[in-house]
């Protein structure tokens, strides 16, 4: 058979080899460290980009990641595996939520990026030039943030463009969580790689900062899932059927103060239902949270502590 090389940010890799590098790379004036893995499979077939840590915080995939560059046996694979486990390290150093430092941006609102922007901004661009450009299928790994508990599920960004969709919401399918939320958030990552024509699935698991071995392995066998659909392994795992969701619609908060949930992840709320309360930071009352419509509680804080402006909870439906 005949030797493949595939190149990408200066690291090259022979076909039926694997690389680790962690790269040095610079933004706006900031340095920062991003891990990267090619593994390139002995036999040809797809080239599948894997992200994880956009959001520093979210440990569950950027652990499933770390766990897929280890296991895969470039023997085996068919195709080129490229996966980041850390995509933002500032955020992962800081143990920084939602926003990362040093320009306090939501990376995964970010994409496809600017190369003359701000560091998140120069940041998404690299990723988005250098990895997601180059993928035949996108994947991207998050979850519950530090302070939030989440229902699973996987998001897949509408395009319009029919084949294209279908593509995605087959990657979703094969990944395996029990919804499949089909909106577009514009700025992120699977957004940015659909506008490109790429099929891409962003799968959500865990929060509240851990990494439970039942959630790493969830996310690891979604993956090998979305893997085997497009031929890349060999795997034959049962998937549940599952459920659609069109809309995710978000709750914030009014004040700054204490937030007392009145309802759990998972949970089926019907539209005015009380979901929480909020109060001063006297324990006066000051807002009460109702669903915003029909649906199941997909995202929760779990912080007593909560801003004025920050997420409470969201409802699929
Ligand atoms: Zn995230």
């Amino acid at each position: 058979m005949s030797i493949r090389t595939f190149s990408i940010a200066g690291l090259s890799t022979e076909s039926g080899t694997r690389s680790a590098q962690v790269l040095d790379l610079t933004f706006a004036g900031v340095s920062t460290k991003f891990p990267l893995f090619v593994l390139c499979g002995e036999q040809s077939g797809p080239t599948v980009v894997i992200t994880a840590g956009i959001h520093g915080a979210e440990y569950v995939g950027i652990e499933a990641a770390m766990r897929l560059a280890k296991v895969t046996n470039v023997a085996e694979l068919r195709g080129t595996l490229v996966i980041a486990p850390v995509s933002s390290m500032t955020s992962f150093a800081k143990r920084a939520i939602y926003l990362a430092p040093p320009d306090n941006k939501n990376l995964n609102r970010c994409f496809p990026g600017q190369s003359d922007g701000s560091f998140a901004e120069q940041l998404a661009n690299w990723i988005f030039e250098n990895l997601i450009k180059r993928a035949d299928a996108y994947l991207d790994l998050h979850g519950g943030d530090l302070n939030e508990a989440l229902e699973l599920f996987s998001i897949i960004s509408i395009t319009g463009n029919a084949a294209l969709d279908d593509r995605s919401m087959q990657l979703a399918a094969a990944f395996g969580l029990p919804s499949i939320i089909t909106s577009e958030v514009k700025g992120s990552t699977i957004s940015a790689a659909g506008r490109a024509g790429i099929p891409a699935v962003l799968a959500e698991v865990g929060g509240q900062g851990m990494w439970p071995e039942t959630d790493v392995q969830l996310m690891v066998d979604g993956l090998h899932g979305a893997l085997a659909s497009i031929g890349m392994v060999t795997l034959t795992l049962e998937r549940k059927p599952t459920r659609i969701m069109e809309q995710m619609n978000w709750l914030r908060s009014e004040n700054d103060g204490m937030f007392y949930p009145k309802c759990k992840v998972g949970e089926t709320v019907v539209k005015g239902q009380i979901v929480g309360s909020i109060t001063d930071y006297l324990g006066n009352p000051v807002q009460t949270a109702t669903a915003p419509i029909d649906g199941t509680v997909m995202f929760l804080v779990t912080t007593l502590a909560i801003n004025k402006g920050d997420p409470l909870l969201s409802v699929g439906a």
